[in-house]
């Protein structure tokens, strides 16, 4: 993920809720000590101020944990703990919210599927660990390339996929190849060389849901692996 569809970083969020829910207690408090003094006539002592601070503080400060313990679940729920971009779920929320524009609005979007080529047999010469480092590398190395309006998930053991909004086959495939060809040149830290494989499509608006755009990007791919891997196909 990139993580840049979270608007605020948590730790400001959550100062941002305290202050607001202190403000606001000491405001309503202000209004009661007012409300007390100059129209029921009740004398004021020094606990009117000082029950009001710690209720506000106290108050402020549960509202703002529960709201980070919100936070930090949907990062939980939203993103994949290996690479930290975001997981499968999330994905279908952005792609299902990107279908319903393009039904709406017009335009179009296309989504790319890949493939770590041979990762097997990575995992079994250099172990699984150095399996999990290359897949947080690949992940590195797409996101740097990925457009900050695209949608970047892991879609499963070493697949990934990418919806890139308002861009049509042409686009993507540029895109695709952008992404083959940065993959294939890096020089992973444990394993020297990788390659990827990937199938891309377009969305199209009157005949699609999402099973048959899913399938299309799929067999897209499944063509770029009987053709030799390392390349990009399209759907
Ligand atoms: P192909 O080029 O046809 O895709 O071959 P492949 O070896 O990449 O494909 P295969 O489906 O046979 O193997 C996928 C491997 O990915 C097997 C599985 O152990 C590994 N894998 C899946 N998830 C993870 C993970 O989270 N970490 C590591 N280290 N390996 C994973
Ligand atoms: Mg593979
Ligand atoms: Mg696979």
């Amino acid at each position: 993920m990139t993580m840049q569809h979270i608007i605020l970083p948590a730790r400001k969020k959550i100062l941002v809720y305290f202050l607001y829910i202190f403000i606001s207690c000491l405001f309503t408090s202000g209004l009661n000590i007012i409300h007390a003094k100059y129209m029921l006539d009740v004398p004021l002592t020094p606990e009117a101020f000082v029950v009001p601070v710690f209720a506000g503080l106290l108050f402020g400060y549960l509202l703002a944990r529960i709201k980070l313990l919100q936070e930090q679940m949907s990062l939980v729920a939203y993103t994949d703990p290996l690479t930290n971009i975001y997981n499968r779920l999330h994905f279908s929320h952005f792609l299902d919210s990107e279908i319903d524009r393009v039904k709406r609005y017009g335009g179009t979007f296309s989504l790319i599927f890949f493939d770590l080529d041979q990762f097997k047999g990575i995992n079994d010469e250099y172990g699984h660990p150095v399996g999990d480092e290359t897949l947080r590398e690949v992940a590195n190395i797409v996101q740097k390339a990925n457009r900050s309006a695209d949608i970047f998930a892991r879609y499963g053991g070493e697949e990934f996929i990418i919806l890139t909004p308002a861009t049509d086959i042409s686009g993507a495939t540029v895109h695709a190849e952008r992404l083959r060809k940065d993959i294939a040149e890096h020089r992973f830290s444990e394993i020297g060389n990788l390659t990827c494989s990937f199938g891309a499509t377009e969305y199209k608006k009157d005949q699609d849901d999402v099973g048959a755009l899913f399938k299309r990007a799929d067999a897209a791919l499944y063509h770029a692996k009987n053709k030799g891997r390392n390349c990009v196909e399209l759907g």
